[in-house]
């Protein structure tokens, strides 16, 4: 096979991401049921408040603390409390902290991938954060390049096509949302790798859409040996 240019998605695709915000989540409507909440309009006014947030401040756990405080203080009332804002806020710091916890197979992949193509770790969030969740899971050592957007949609794609001199026939995106990794990816005229993760966020499901390249669908991340 050809060198290839992989672009590469992190959350949820080289590590866990997204069931430690689940888990946040499903503490925070507990939290919200004596209030007499049901947890799925809490929730429905949470994804409501979060989409709000991350067009007007993006994405990362900053935003996400944010929506948190605002849903609770929009459902409390008067009944808000100054501790259990605190609490929520204790609760997104140690989100921060916890240690990238990487996915089975990634990393000896990752090792048989980077000796055969190059490498492009492409991530979106916040700059700060997403690079530091970087660094702590060591696999930077594997990558040509760490791209880290506030947003992928198909005008990103198209710049980093042009930034990295990617031959759009010989340029694969790989990850596990179809809103962030595929369908752009695909529209933007590369080809794509869906890699489906139980866990992934409510705001980033789409159908997957066809578009010039072609697509590949895969269990695990392990499997794109058989591909590359
Ligand atoms: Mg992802």
């Amino acid at each position: 096979m050809p060198r290839e240019t992989i672009l590469i998605d992190a959350d949820d695709t080289l590590w866990e991401n997204n069931i430690f915000f689940e888990q946040t989540i499903e503490e925070f409507l507990t939290l919200l049921e004596p209030l007499g909440f049901k947890r799925e309009y809490a929730r429905h006014i949470l994804n409501e408040t979060e989409r709000r947030n991350i067009r007007q401040h993006g994405y990362g756990v900053r935003s996400f603390g944010r929506s948190l405080e605002e849903t609770y203080m929009k459902l409390a009332g008067h009944n808000a409390n100054r501790e259990t804002v605190q609490g929520i806020h204790n609760r997104v710091d140690d989100l921060e902290k916890v240690p990238p916890n990487v996915l089975e197979g990634v990393v000896e992949t990752l090792d048989y991938l980077s000796e055969r193509h190059r490498l492009i770790l492409f991530t979106k969030g916040e700059a700060a954060e997403q690079a530091a969740k970087v660094e702590r899971s060591g696999l930077q050592i594997h990558f040509d390049a760490i791209e880290i957007v506030p947003e992928k949609d198909v005008a990103t794609y198209r710049m980093l096509v042009n930034r990295h001199h990617v031959v759009k026939s010989r340029g694969w995106m790989v990850g596990n949302s179809p809103r962030s990794d595929i369908n752009p990816a695909l529209e933007a005229g590369l080809n794509a790798v869906f890699i489906p993760h139980s866990a992934t966020w409510e705001l980033e499901h789409e159908e997957v859409r066809s578009g010039a390249g072609r697509l590949l669908i895969v269990r695990q991340f392990r499997d794109l040996r058989e591909h590359f």
